[in-house]
């Protein structure tokens, strides 16, 4: 029978490797990281320490970071105390978040000495990449790159800097043709990029050349779901000389304790799940990262109402959840949530998305295609209604349609695109997609794909143990 860990054969004290994991900032990277720190300590297999920087951008992940390490005592705590980052002149108005992947990136190499030392491996975030690499290398500290997102996105960031490269850093971008994974058109291409000046744009490129540099590149994705990009990546079409990959994914989500307002909200939805039949119920959520217009929120309001199913809708009304003082009553129109109630639940605060996608009561979720929650559906198997927003999810949501996790209805617009997709559009298919069998089969069967993969013997298992096995200095 198979050892009782993760990674499945631990040899003791002497060989467990120190892992220092380096996360950037947001709930869709400390997540991921969270769940892997957990899938290497199992066991005892690696002493894992996890880098907090502090203050959070967010409050979620202030309390993400205090569930985790109350209920992981083995997981070590490095918490780093970030001065003050003013970007308001370099970068007026950027994203709060990639502000902190810029203050990240500016104080890591003074930072990383005295966390690596006595370390056998740095894991850092994609967004920490290109500093984070050559720092460990002149310390002489393997480093691996943690890739949050989709296999096809990482091939096209690997790949991304050789178009730059051969079209020039112009403004606006064309259809990108990763090759041997995807021809992505111009429209899927994150907004950011059109722009070489943006924030993100400089990231991402230095980042995606950075990545020859690593030891090894960590993927949360596994093999069955995105085969060519996979593929591509190890053989390399995508671009020479890319180190190991490793697709080590689904993560399985960990069970963290809520605690005061956050547990009572969550208990008031567990109950109401709990009486809603099986797979009746719409789950929409577009992430922590970003608030829908306000428009917008009007029309899927009306949307959720004429499609005639149960729903649970987390709306969001602000970028940082800090910053979010909006009342539901006035984002939804009133009576709205009078005309619903008791088919509807609407919810500003956070839900336990891994465990509300687990509920039998769920039969369709509509999503933006952030990468954990298209790899919590896949783990699930609840089929999706793709609706990408922004950054990397048109790419993700083409891997869900392609996968047969679900459907992308592609003229749905994103951000920056002024057209408002109207409600009589989302009830309809929201109501297809619902009476959809062969959506559900084939949503199922993506779960049978990722179980496979994680189980012991599975290319997500196997990937990760030979991950370990590199950290203890093994070849
Ligand atoms: N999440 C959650 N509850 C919420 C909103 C988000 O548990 O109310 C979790 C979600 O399950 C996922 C992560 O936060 O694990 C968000 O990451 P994702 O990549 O899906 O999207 P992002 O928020 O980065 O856009
Ligand atoms: N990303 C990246 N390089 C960076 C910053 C982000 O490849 O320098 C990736 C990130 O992992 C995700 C996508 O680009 O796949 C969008 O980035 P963001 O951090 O906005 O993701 P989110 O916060 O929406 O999860």
């Amino acid at each position: 029978s198979p050892p009782n860990s993760t990674t499945g054969d631990c040899l003791g004290p002497a060989a467990t490797p120190r892992i220092v994991l380096f996360p950037s900032a947001g709930m869709g990277h400390l997540v991921p990281f969270a769940r892997l720190a957990v899938a290497l300590s199992a066991g005892n297999c690696c002493d894992v320490s996890l880098v907090t920087a502090l203050p959070t951008v967010s409050s979620a992940e202030a309390r993400h970071i205090a569930a985790l390490f109350a209920a992981f005592p083995a997981v070590r705590r490095m918490d780093l105390r970030l001065a003050p980052f003013d970007a308001s002149s370099e970068f007026p108005g950027a994203d709060p978040f990639y502000v902190r992947y810029e203050a990240l990136r500016r104080s890591a190499p003074l930072l990383l000495g005295p966390l690596l030392a006595g370390a056998s491996a740095l894991v850092a975030d994609i967004a920490l990449a290109s500093v984070a690499v050559p720092v460990a290398r002149e310390l002489h500290v393997p480093s691996y790159v943690f890739f949050t997102a989709s296999a096809t996105m990482l091939s096209f960031k690997a790949y991304f800097p050789t178009y730059i490269d051969a079209h020039g850093a112009g403004r606006g971008v064309g259809d990108v043709d990763v090759p041997d994974v995807y021809r992505i058109p111009s429209s899927s291409v994150p907004q950011a990029l059109h722009d070489p000046d943006n924030i993100f744009t400089r990231q991402f490129v230095a980042n995606g050349r950075a990545l020859v540099a690593a030891d090894g590149l960590l993927v949360n994705a596994f093999d069955a779901m995105e085969p060519e990009a996979v593929a591509s990546l190890r053989g390399g079409a995508v671009v020479p000389g890319l180190p190991p990959v490793f697709a080590v994914g689904p993560l399985m989500p960990v069970k963290l304790r809520e605690t005061g307002e956050a547990a009572e909200e969550q208990g008031n939805h567990r109950a109401w799940l709990d009486a809603q039949p099986p797979r009746s119920v719409v789950y929409v959520s577009f992430g922590s990262r970003k608030a829908l217009a306000r428009d917008q929120i009007r029309e899927l309001a009306a949307g959720l109402e004429a499609c005639g199913h149960r729903f649970l809708w987390v709306v969001k009304g602000a970028i940082v959840d800090r910053d979010d003082a909006s009342e539901l009553s006035d984002m939804l129109g009133e009576g709205f949530l009078r005309r619903v109630e008791g088919r509807g639940l609407v919810t500003k605060s956070w839900v336990e998305q891994d465990e509300v996608l687990r509920h039998p009561a769920l039969g369709l979720f509509v999503s933006h295609c952030g990468w954990n929650s298209v790899t919590e559906a896949a783990v699930s198997g609840v089929p999706v209604l793709a609706w990408p927003r922004f950054a990397d999810q048109r790419v993700n949501a083409r891997v869900v349609a392609r996968a047969g996790l679900g459907a992308w209805v592609e003229r749905w617009s994103w951000e920056g695109e002024e057209a408002v997709v109207r409600a009589e559009e989302i009830a309809e298919k929201v109501r297809a997609a619902m009476g959809d069998e062969t959506v559900a089969q084939k949503a199922a069967s993506v779960r049978e794909a990722a179980a496979r993969a994680v189980a012991y013997g599975g290319t997500s298992h196997q990937s990760l143990a030979e991950f370990v096995r590199r950290c203890r200095g093994g070849t």
